[in-house]
């Protein structure tokens, strides 16, 4: 993926600002920043949830800024997954994995059924495939959202804030998840404060500030002390 000089306005507020990143294929990016400055609107940007006023926004060779680009048929390569994992409340979790499988791209029941489950185990919870929603920790819940957006084979994962809304014991399970993920050459970028995964996982790390990318330096460099005043001020803020 190549971002490219893209700007976003929310009516008189340049919200994005200049942006530009480059994503190789395989790569883990982790964006960091404070809270305003930007980074979930940039995922929706690349997700085509927002549209930019300026830039382009390069996919696999071809602009998705475009409007030639139907926003559902790029979303079935995008997986996102959100802070707040919305699971089908009346559907078991192998069910809510196998629901766009079969919808969308038309696989069979037993298909998307092998699929699921493999899946679940792959999310580390083989056991849970006809527990329902509430019957789930939040952390398995937060995999079975992970596993239901694998469902569809995406060529990129958006995690936004994955594991914000977990309790402690719950973070490492997913973050273990999500490291064997791109471990395994998922190309992903993820907005994450959880410094420990970044160090395991990341290729690059972005700082964004108030709609700028301020820094974008190897996970060595960053965790080198090679940063930015600005971007330690922030890891000081958080660490
Ligand atoms: P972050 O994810 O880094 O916390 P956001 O991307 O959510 O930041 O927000 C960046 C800025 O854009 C904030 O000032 C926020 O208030 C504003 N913003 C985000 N979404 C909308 C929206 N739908 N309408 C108007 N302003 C928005
Ligand atoms: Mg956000």
């Amino acid at each position: 993926m190549e971002i490219i000089g893209v700007d976003k306005h929310f009516g008189p507020q340049h919200v994005l600002k200049n942006c530009s990143l480059n994503v190789a294929q395989g790569e883990t990016v982790v964006l960091i920043g404070p809270s305003g400055s930007g980074k979930s609107t940039l995922l929706r940007c690349i997700n085509l949830l927002e549209p930019v006023q300026g830039g382009s926004i390069f996919f696999r060779n071809k602009d998705i800024t475009h409007a030639s680009v139907e926003p559902h048929k790029l979303r079935q390569d995008i997986g996102m997954v959100f802070q707040n994992y919305e699971l089908f409340s009346h559907l078991t979790a192998a069910e809510n994995i196998m629901l766009a499988p079969m919808t969308v791209l038309g696989v069979s029941r037993s298909e998307a059924e092998a699929q699921a489950l493999e899946l679940l185990g792959k999310v580390r919870i083989p056991d849970k495939a006809d527990s329902f929603p509430d019957e789930l920790s939040g952390g398995q819940q937060q995999r079975v959202a992970i596993a239901r957006a694998l469902a569809m084979k995406p060529k990129l994962m958006l995690f936004d804030e994955p594991t914000s809304a977990l309790d402690p014991e719950m973070i490492r399970e997913v973050l273990d998840v999500m490291t064997d993920l791109s471990a395994e050459g998922m190309t992903s970028i993820v907005v994450t404060h959880e410094m420990g995964f970044a160090k395991r996982a990341a290729n690059q790390i972005v700082f964004m500030e108030n709609g700028e990318i301020i820094e974008n330096a190897t996970g060595e460099k960053f965790f080198g002390g090679d940063v930015s005043l600005r971007a330690q001020r922030f890891l000081d803020q958080i660490l």
